[in-house]
């Protein structure tokens, strides 16, 4: 483990050395057409890819997250960039780590990044844990004045995970909510746990925030979730997280069936 915490700590430092950005796509769930992605992180050691649960904390614990987490912004806009050149309204979600809001200087970096890439804010969400949003209030609506100032969007993380509360989730200030994936499991369990699924969407629905499934993984999830009224799904059952270049190719062939279709009709 010291081992790989010395990597980790060189390679951030040598220019994010064996870091890369892979995106997962979103599809509507009316649809079933990508209307976004969420950037991951990525990092190997030694070769092999290392679990983000893993090397996140890491980088946490180090005091490297902050300038990691700018780097991942800046790969972020520079992959929508090309990405909204295929898809026009498409979105890149990317993820915050609570101490990333200690960053005064973030919300200008992003600005200055959007700025280098020619990439408007609507085509950018946050993601944020409710533990997140539970610290630093002062500091998180400092966060999200300034995401708001840039259009960019804030959507709450893992919904569902802890102990969420209902009243809590209509107060974050989020536009998107997604759900964990652990919510999924019960759901497929009861009729009654379907219900609630779908009550929390209803909820979230009044207070005009879009709703995500996160995790679904078969056809019988897929076709449940789909009656609950969710917004977005992502999932390996529509698709994992890929490369880049896997991205941009699932982009330009979405792209040209939409011109092709166009032409028809
Ligand atoms: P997350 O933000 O909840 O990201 C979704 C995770 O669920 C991803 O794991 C994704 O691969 C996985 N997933 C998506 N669909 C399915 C499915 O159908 N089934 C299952 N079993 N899993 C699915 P990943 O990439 O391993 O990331 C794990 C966590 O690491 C993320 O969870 C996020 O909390 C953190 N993370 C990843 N990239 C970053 C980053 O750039 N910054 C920060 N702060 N955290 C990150
Ligand atoms: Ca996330
Ligand atoms: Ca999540």
């Amino acid at each position: 483990m010291s081992n790989m915490a010395l990597a980790l700590s060189r390679d951030v430092l040598q220019g994010m050395q064996h870091f890369r950005i892979v995106i997962q796509p979103m599809v509507s769930a009316e649809s079933g057409n990508v209307m976004g992605g969420e950037a991951l992180l990525r990092w190997s050691f030694e070769g092999n890819d290392i679990s983000p649960e893993i090397f996140i904390p890491m980088l946490e614990k180090e005091k490297l997250i902050q300038s990691v987490g700018r780097w991942v912004f800046d790969q972020t806009a520079c992959c929508c960039m090309r990405l909204v050149t295929y898809i026009p309204d498409f979105y890149l979600t990317s993820n915050v780590s609570l101490q990333q809001l200690s960053d005064r200087q973030f919300t200008s970096f992003m600005k200055s990044t959007m700025e280098k890439y020619h990439v408007d804010g609507s085509h950018l969400v946050a993601e944020m844990t409710e533990s997140c949003m539970d610290e630093q209030p002062e500091e998180l609506f400092q966060f999200v004045n300034d995401c708001k100032a840039m259009d960019i969007k804030i959507a709450l993380d893992d919904f569902g995970s802890g102990y969420s509360s209902l009243r809590m989730l209509l107060q974050y200030p989020s536009s998107v909510i997604k759900l964990d994936r652990s919510l999924l499991r019960e759901m497929t369990e009861s009729e009654d746990k379907m219900n609630f699924i779908s009550s929390i969407v209803y909820a979230c629905h009044r207070f005009g925030k879009q709703v995500c499934m996160e995790g679904v993984e078969t056809g019988v999830q897929n076709a449940l979730i789909r009656k609950c009224g969710c917004d977005m799904i992502q999932g390996y059952y529509y698709y994992r997280p890929m490369e880049i270049d896997d991205m941009y190719r699932l982009a330009s062939i979405r792209f040209s069936n939409v011109q092709q279709n166009g032409k028809q009709g």
